[in-house]
Parts: structure tokens; C-alpha cells; sequence
């Protein structure tokens, strides 16, 4: 078998996510999947929605242009502010944009008026973790001036936690939004058809009791994917948290000192020493680097252990195992291994699942991802 790979599998992903519709729609919630950690490859997509989402979103429009390229039709939201570079690809192609800047929307409402059509606008507010955001002081004067585009569909409010700064989601953020909320309808008389809470860090907010007053959306990537909320990266009950693998393979197996010789400089990443002390041990380098993933982010097989990393060499201590050159090892990765290793041309993309085996052609690769961008 082709290494490094990533194997996916599709059918825990389909779990994990009815899981989190079924539990959510217990709330009112509806659910727009995230494609970006996966690079936006359709066959995720199309297990996604036929799992119950309600809903598409993706950071990148390269990523909404190939889930449409492919004959996907759902509902898609570009979920990062479109490049004032970029307004008639997002119209041609996403169907709502998150947004903060009234230039974009003033040019998205251009483009839309060229290409004839109407895009859908939500706006995200500033609710402390200091990404994006309009302040609160300024929402309702933007949502006039969305108003006044005549090729804007303005849909709603949206907020995003815990990207930047760990502000958690709680009674009290999510409460300002909800306010927000109705103070914005009782000023325009119109109904907003979405309030977007946040992202997977609002699930231990919402399981957990929170106040759910207006919030009638999430867009859910991490704990689709990995089944794990972010905020304290523990596994969700009922999840699947190994539906994807990150596998190499075992190109030198030798038994050698812990502890390196000669005279100590920088290593090639600034890393700290070795902590050397413990005597001989089995030691694997694995075909698989920091051009393939992040390091720090795999979680090795029980009994092993990650002693470093270059560009291409991955240094495993096996505890006693002595591995077999041209063996594999497989490593579940958190979200930063993962979407390196999706974005990394040298990580072979594979799909596993009866959702996999019941489609053509199931093999995404970035050469597919640079044909597309040509
Ligand atoms: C990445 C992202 C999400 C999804 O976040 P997860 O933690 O993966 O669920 C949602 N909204 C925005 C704006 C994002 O950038």
C-alpha cells in the first residue's frame, strides 16, 4: 500500500454526524457541516449530507468550487470573509458568505447584480475572541447598510468563538447574540432566518444545558471529523474519534542509545534537546514529516512514543517492539495533523466505508486539487 496515507473512514463520519443532527435537532439546531479540514473533497460532502446536514460551509472558495464541480447542489456558505479579490467566484458558486466588511458586501452585491442572482449575507459579530467580527456597537448601523444592497439577501447573525483566543461559548456570549437578535427585528420588522452560534466548541455549551434562546445553527468541522470538541479535546459521547488515520511507513528499525553524542547545536527545528538517560532503545524512523503533517499532533500507537521530527523523518521510540522495515504505523491525528496531512501532496487521500465502496472512483488527490485551481 501507497504511504504516507490518510485513511478516511466514511461510514464514522456518517455516524458521528446524524449523531450530532439527531442531537442537535433536540434543540432546535440545524447543522451546516464544514468541509475545510478535508480540503473540501466531495466525497465527504456527499456523506455529510446524505447523513442530515442541512447545510455546507468552507473557509475557501476553491474548496465550494469543487464540491459544485462535482454536482453537489446543497446549500453551500463561504465561512471566511470573501477577498474583496474574489467577489464573482463567491457569487458564482456559494450561495451565503460570512461577513464584516460593508466594502465586501457592497461588492458582492455588485457582482451578484452581474451575474443576476441574489447572495445571501450573514454577519458575524464580535463577542469577545477577537477574530472576526463587527463590534456590537455597530451591528445595527451594518445591518442598514446591508439593507440597502439590492442584490444582498441579509439572513442573519453569526458569531465565532474560540478560534483565537479560547473565549468559551456560554449563557452570556451566546445570550448578547440572542438580544442582538431580537432587538435587530424589532428595528427592520423582518424575521432573521439564521443565528449561527458558533462552531464545535458551542456543543459542550449546548449538551450541557446552555441557553439555547435564539441560536438555531452551528457549523460543525472538529467534532464531525474527529469526534472531539475543541475546547478541552475530549471525545464526545457516542463518537467515532478514529474515523480518520494518518499510516506511514517504518524505513529504519535499529536499536540505538537515547542518548545523542558530540557537540550539541540548534537541530534543524530549534526543537529542544533530546532527553537522553534512558539507555538503548528500539527506535523506527517513520517516512513521514512536517511536510507531510504536525508532529506534535498524532497520537502514536499505546506503547509508543513521538521522540521528534524533521521535514521527513518521523522518530519513533516502539518500547522494546522492534518493527519490521516496510511495516506500517498508524497514528490518529488532532485537527493541525489533519489538515496539514489533507493539504500536503504527499499524503495519499483513501476512503474506506461502504459509503466508499458504493462510489466510483472514491480517490481524492491534490493533483486533483491543482487541476481544479488551474
Ligand atoms: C473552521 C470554522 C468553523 C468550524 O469549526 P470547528 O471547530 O471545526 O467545528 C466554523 N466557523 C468558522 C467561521 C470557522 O472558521
Amino acid at each position: 500500500m501507497n504511504a504516507p496515507r490518510l485513511e478516511i473512514d466514511l461510514d464514522k463520519i456518517s455516524h458521528n454526524a446524524s449523531t450530532l443532527v439527531a442531537r442537535l435537532e433536540g434543540h432546535r439546531i440545524g447543522v451546516t457541516a464544514i468541509t475545510k479540514a478535508c480540503c473540501g473533497a466531495p466525497i465527504v460532502a456527499q456523506t455529510l449530507l446524505r447523513a442530515g446536514v442541512t447545510s455546507l460551509g468552507d473557509s475557501r472558495i476553491e474548496n465550494i468550487e469543487r464540491m459544485r464541480q462535482s454536482g453537489i447542489g446543497a446549500p453551500m456558505t463561504l465561512i471566511r470573509s470573501p477577498m474583496l479579490s474574489q467577489v464573482d467566484r463567491v457569487v458564482a458558486s456559494a450561495d451565503i458568505s460570512l461577513n464584516t466588511e460593508m466594502e465586501i458586501v457592497s461588492a458582492l452585491s455588485r457582482a451578484a447584480g452581474r451575474a443576476g442572482k441574489v447572495h445571501g449575507v450573514v454577519l458575524m459579530v464580535e463577542l469577545g475572541d477577537l477574530r472576526e467580527g463587527i463590534l456590537l456597537r455597530d451591528v445595527e448601523d451594518a445591518v442598514e447598510t446591508v439593507g440597502q444592497f439590492p442584490y444582498i439577501d441579509f439572513l442573519g447573525l453569526g458569531t465565532n468563538l474560540a478560534c483565537r483566543s479560547g473565549v468559551s461559548p456560554d449563557n452570556r456570549n451566546m445570550a448578547e447574540l440572542s438580544a442582538l437578535a431580537d432587538r435587530i427585528e424589532r428595528g427592520t420588522g423582518a424575521p432573521l432566518a439564521v443565528v449561527s452560534g458558533g462552531n464545535s466548541s458551542n456543543l459542550e455549551w449546548v449538551f450541557n444545558g446552555g441557553e439555547i434562546a435564539r441560536v438555531n445553527n452551528l457549523r460543525l468541522g472538529e467534532s464531525i471529523l474527529l469526534g472531539r470538541e475543541p475546547l478541552h479535546r475530549q471525545p464526545i459521547d457516542g463518537l467515532h474519534t478514529d474515523a480518520i488515520k494518518l499510516i506511514a511507513e517504518v524505513i529504519e528499525s535499529k536499536a540505538k542509545p537515547s542518548e545523542p553524542w558530540g557537540t550539541m547545536a540548534h537541530a534543524a527545528f530549534g526543537d529542544s534537546p533530546v532527553a537522553g538517560g534512558r539507555g538503548e532503545i528500539s527506535q523506527s524512523i517513520l517516512a513521514l514529516g512536517r511536510q507531510d503533517t504536525d508532529p506534535r499532533g498524532l497520537q502514536s500507537p499505546t506503547g509508543s512514543d513521538i521522540l521528534g521530527a524533521s521535514s521527513d523523518h518521523l522518530v519513533l521510540d516502539t518500547g522494546g517492539n522492534m518493527l519490521a522495515v516496510g511495516s506500517e504505523v498508524s497514528f490518529v491525528p488532532d485537527y493541525s495533523a489533519l489538515l496539514r496531512a489533507m493539504t500536503s501532496s504527499y499524503v495519499i487521500k483513501t476512503f474506506v466505508g461502504t459509503a466508499a465502496t458504493s462510489r466510483p472512483n472514491p480517490e481524492f488527490s491534490m493533483s486533483s486539487l491543482s487541476s481544479d485551481a488551474a
